[in-house]
């Protein structure tokens, strides 16, 4: 943890809760990694300064799915339906991930996420073959000093190291849950088992004491998974449904009565063609919901480009499109309360961890942005106007560049045996 005080001073703060506020020439004192202030004219004794006029500071954006190994697969899937979609990646790509496939994809996906601002993310690990696999994976996403859930996920391919390595992960490495790495089940789940494998599944997040992130869909295996799930008493909080378009109204609703939350991935969604947008729906049946890049075979993975779809697909489809200030809200406070963590990201409290994103107001594309910061954020910004992000108080990019030596992790992918193919 660093002791390091920073100020970050004069920017126009946007702040997420209770509700979005933007707030002009407004300081921001970090002390021990977390925020110790928000206000003017704050003294910046003992403090680095970092000048934020003419510059956004916001929460860090917060992604609800990402599988991060399918870094290595950089435009394999783009054009593909579900079907065809998870036959290339998981059988010709997961199928031949070697440990240390995984670990530089792993990295490399991770430093991107934050180049763009995405201080936390869950990492959907469903190509785990071997306990190498899921330490390689671990591995890497400490390095990057990213905030991470590691969502141990079960390979659809059936060889998967399985509940003992889910065990020896959470007991050996990840039994902390206040650690900037937590840890979730990430199972096949009741639409694409049979529901005593997920019952086996939903025992051992008990067991371990985890949360858990699943698929769902109407089908194939269950119409009404999360009917199913109700029928055998497994329905719980902590547990974060994934997509679900095809889910009927009465299944969204069990979940909101469950505490569950959701995570909506409408890029990958209207890629994959799984159906109508779902966002909204969850939100109008009460669900807490945050937004997921998913998969970056086939999709950017930066938030600035998943706001947008969002937005975009609601309007398009939604009967009750949503606004730019909806989407904020998912992309960080909203985000951070689906996976748990409202208590400690997503927003500026004085209290919370220090997960920030500075944004320049002088790029030609965000020229005039004070007048609504909200919606310049989701409508205009892009990767390139991220000038400084920190994670936990520590300085991951400055001055546009992030810190570490990204050229070994870059190298590290060209070599793997997935590149190129
Ligand atoms: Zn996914």
């Amino acid at each position: 943890m660093t002791t390091t005080r920073y100020l970050v001073r004069g920017g126009l703060v946007i702040d997420t809760e209770p509700d979005l506020t933007a707030m002009h020439a407004t300081d921001v004192l970090i002390e021990g990694g977390r925020i110790a202030a928000v206000g003017t004219g704050l003294s910046a004794e003992g403090a680095i300064v970092i000048d934020a006029s003419n510059r956004i500071v916001l929460p860090g954006f917060v992604d609800t799915h990402r599988h991060l190994w399918e870094t290595a697969a950089r435009g394999a899937t783009a054009d593909l339906e579900l079907g065809p979609y998870l036959g290339v990646l998981m059988g010709q790509y997961g199928a031949r991930l070697r440990p240390q496939d995984v670990h530089a994809a792993t990295l490399v996906g991770a430093m991107e996420a934050l180049d763009s601002g995405v201080t936390t993310l869950i990492d959907y690990e469903h190509a785990l073959h071997t306990p190498e696999h899921a330490d390689a994976a671990l591995d890497a996403l400490r390095q990057s000093a990213i905030r991470a859930v590691f969502g141990y996920g079960f390979s659809v391919t059936g060889d998967g190291a399985g509940h003992d390595d889910a065990s020896r992960v959470r007991t050996e490495r990840l039994s902390d849950d206040t650690g900037l790495i937590t840890m979730a089940l990430a199972p096949l789940g009741p639409s694409f088992t049979p529901i005593e494998q997920a019952a086996a599944d939903w025992r051992l997040a008990e067991e371990l004491g985890l949360p858990l992130t699943v698929h769902v869909a109407a089908g194939p295996v269950a119409a009404k998974p999360i009917t199913a799930l109700r029928e055998l008493g497994l329905l719980r909080a902590n547990t974060l449904y994934v997509h679900g378009n095809s889910l009927d109204d009465e299944e969204l609703k069990l979940i909101a009565e469950s505490g569950g939350t959701a995570s909506a991935a409408p890029a990958a969604e209207a890629q994959t063609r799984l159906g109508p947008p779902v966002a909204g729906r969850f939100r109008r049946a009460g669900v807490t919901t945050g937004i997921g890049v998913d998969s970056v075979s086939s999709l950017p993975g930066d938030m600035f480009s998943l706001m947008r779809a969002t937005l975009l697909a609601s309007q398009i489809a939604d009967e009750e499109p949503l606004t730019v200030r909806d989407v904020l809200k998912m992309a960080t406070i909203d985000g951070a309360a689906a996976l748990g963590l409202a208590d400690r990201i997503g927003s500026l409290r004085p209290g919370k961890q220090a997960d920030l994103v500075v944004l320049r107001l002088d790029d030609l594309n965000m020229l005039t942005a004070e007048r609504d910061p909200f919606a310049a954020v989701v409508t205009a910004a892009n990767p390139g106007n991220v000038e400084t992000v920190l994670v936990a108080g520590q300085l991951i990019k400055v001055d546009g560049r992030l810190r570490g030596d990204a050229a070994p992790a870059a190298r590290a992918l060209r070599e793997s045996a997935l590149s190129g193919n």
